[in-house]
């Protein structure tokens, strides 16, 4: 037993020794001078092939830029402390400055002014840090000073050569547009591409070495970025910084959205076009509600009052929607109802009615979300007329977003959405997703209340109202709304005499009636539900000073 406590002793000894003969020799060779020699190496010929590049034809295409950016990044990536970090930071932030020249985009500007901040903090004492703060103290952010930045960037605008398009590989589609709606809050980006292509998203987190808030970014496969997105894209007064577009791969476009900050986002796709859409609910939305919940009432203070209500005429300018047997057009009718509901909600409740057209005007379904989403509507009420291939079908329904209730739900779904109901059965398949946080209860309890009011009032002065009841189906039109929203489809259009009668002025009036009727009875019953007892006034609306009276 004492031999082999001795043995084990040896054989530990041996190891140790061992071990830190290996640990003396590793110090010998100083892994740190032989990484130093291939990164500087690396930094060497990254910084020829640079200037190579700088003067060639190739300048003209956005991705050949990245691609130079992108070699630095990896060196700085594999030794972010190594001797050649701060010069690759360096670099890249002056390649970002010189692409600037060629593109305008301000995106290229705020990633050169990133770089050159991230070099000061990392390596203040470098002599690189000292040039980058020269540079940083001539250069502009371009949303504070676009004008100064390009100054900076030695080019003004007449001067700047210009970036072409990335010639085109075979089997590619175009990424088109990128549009964008945003306010301190809410941020909503659609990117449309040229056909259907796979995408997926990913989410960077924090940087806190440059302060940077999470960033979402986008790649769509099998895309080339149109020649449109060679422009800036206008940075917006809200959520999101701005959105940069690139060539990112051969055959792979990316777009980042720089945002503010991120409490939840949802991307999902619509179809005819195929485009993608991308909402974004910031943090500052709930850090503004407590703020500011002293001056509110008990139903504000719990986001329950109502005092803006979005209203959206269906269709418009190209968009006609159904047609009538009389020839009438939805667009036309629908508008003419929306103004007069706008007419009677103003006169009958202290709220604010905004309307997402008030002229004859195309808008696309994702807009008239947004729209009601950046007004901070506390309802959306989206209005419609209906068809249907069989000339017998007539009567009222109103919908709230949700997998289709039966057959019939599913053909207006696709009629509104302009698209084909085998879509809609796709669509099915991700709105579970898009459903999380939809207020549905809500919607259906304001769906009932229109419906009933509509159905009850126009009962009393027409023979023949069909009940079609409340219904739910997958509109665009209201996936990704905020707030309680739903689609009335006021009559058939391809009904005779229905047809008829939405060609009656007084028709259309007791239908806006009516339809008021309905949201008056939501807002009533919900701020009743929510008053204190003694607060509460004959017509159910706030009194004068609710505070005051509450007990
Ligand atoms: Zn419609």
């Amino acid at each position: 037993m004492g031999r082999d406590i001795k043995k084990y002793h040896l054989s530990y000894i041996v190891c140790w020794s061992l071990l830190l003969w290996l640990f003396i020799l590793a110090g010998g060779l100083s892994p740190a001078s032989s990484w130093a020699l291939s990164s500087q190496d690396a930094y060497v010929r990254a910084k020829r092939d640079y200037t190579d590049f700088k003067s060639s034809p190739h300048t003209k295409y956005r991705q050949f830029w990245l691609e130079h950016i992108d070699k630095f990044k990896k060196i700085y990536s594999d030794e972010p402390d190594g001797p050649v970090a701060p010069e690759c930071l360096y670099m890249m932030a002056s390649i970002y400055r010189e692409l600037y020249r060629y593109s305008g985009r301000p995106g290229d500007l705020s990633a050169s002014i990133d770089m050159y901040e991230r070099l000061c903090k990392r390596f203040p004492k470098s002599p690189w840090a000292k040039e980058a703060k020269a540079l940083l103290a001539k250069i502009g952010r371009p949303e504070d000073n676009a004008p100064a930045g390009e100054a900076a960037a030695g080019a003004k605008a007449e001067e700047r050569p210009k970036l072409e398009r990335t010639p085109v590989i075979k089997g590619l589609h175009e990424v088109k547009d990128i549009r964008s709606w945003s306010t301190s809050d809410y941020t909503r980006v659609v990117i449309d591409a040229e056909d259907q292509v796979p995408f997926k998203e990913h989410l960077l987190k924090k940087d806190p070495d440059i302060k940077k808030p999470k960033r979402l970014y986008i790649d769509i496969f099998r895309s080339c970025l149109g020649p449109n997105l060679r422009d800036p894209i206008p940075i917006m007064d809200g959520l999101l910084r701005y959105v940069r577009a690139g060539q990112y791969k051969k055959d792979t476009v990316r777009v980042v959205l720089d945002i503010e900050s991120l409490k939840k986002y949802k991307v999902f796709y619509l179809l005819n076009p195929f485009r993608i859409v991308i909402d974004v609910i910031g943090e500052r939305a709930e850090k503004g509600k407590e703020k500011d919940s002293g001056q509110l009432t008990l139903t504000q203070q719990l986001g329950l009052g109502v005092r803006r209500i979005v209203l959206d005429p269906g269709h418009g300018g190209k968009d006609c929607g159904a047609i009538g047997v009389n020839g009438l057009k939805e667009k036309d009718i629908v508008l003419k109802v929306t103004k007069k509901v706008k007419q009677k909600i103003e006169e009958r409740l202290r709220c604010s009615v905004i309307l997402t057209r008030d002229k004859d005007a195309f808008l696309s379904l994702e807009e008239r979300t947004a729209i009601a989403n950046t007004k901070k509507g506390d309802l959306f009420v989206s209005i419609h007329a209906n068809s249907a291939p069989n000339p017998e079908a007539r009567g009222i329904e109103t919908y709230f977003l949700n997998l289709a209730s039966d057959e019939d739900a599913m053909r207006v779904a696709a009629r509104e959405n302009a698209t084909s109901t085998k879509n809609i059965s796709d669509l099915q398949k991700i709105l579970n997703d898009l459903m999380l946080n939809c207020k549905i209860n809500e919607s259906c309890r304001l769906a009932e209340y229109v419906q009933d009011c509509l159905v009850g009032g126009l009962t009393k002065r027409y023979e023949q109202v069909n009940n079609l009841g409340v219904k739910q189906a997958p509109f665009f039109v209201l996936i990704g709304a905020q707030m309680p929203s739903v689609l009335v489809e006021i009559s058939f259009l391809s009904h005779p005499l229905e047809a008829d009668r939405l060609k009656d002025e007084g028709y259309l009036n007791d239908i806006a009636e009516h339809l008021a009727d309905g949201i008056q009875k939501y807002v009533r019953d919900t701020e009743l539900a929510y008053l204190p007892v003694q607060g509460r006034t004959q017509t159910g609306l706030r009194p004068e000073h609710p505070s005051a009276k509450r007990h």
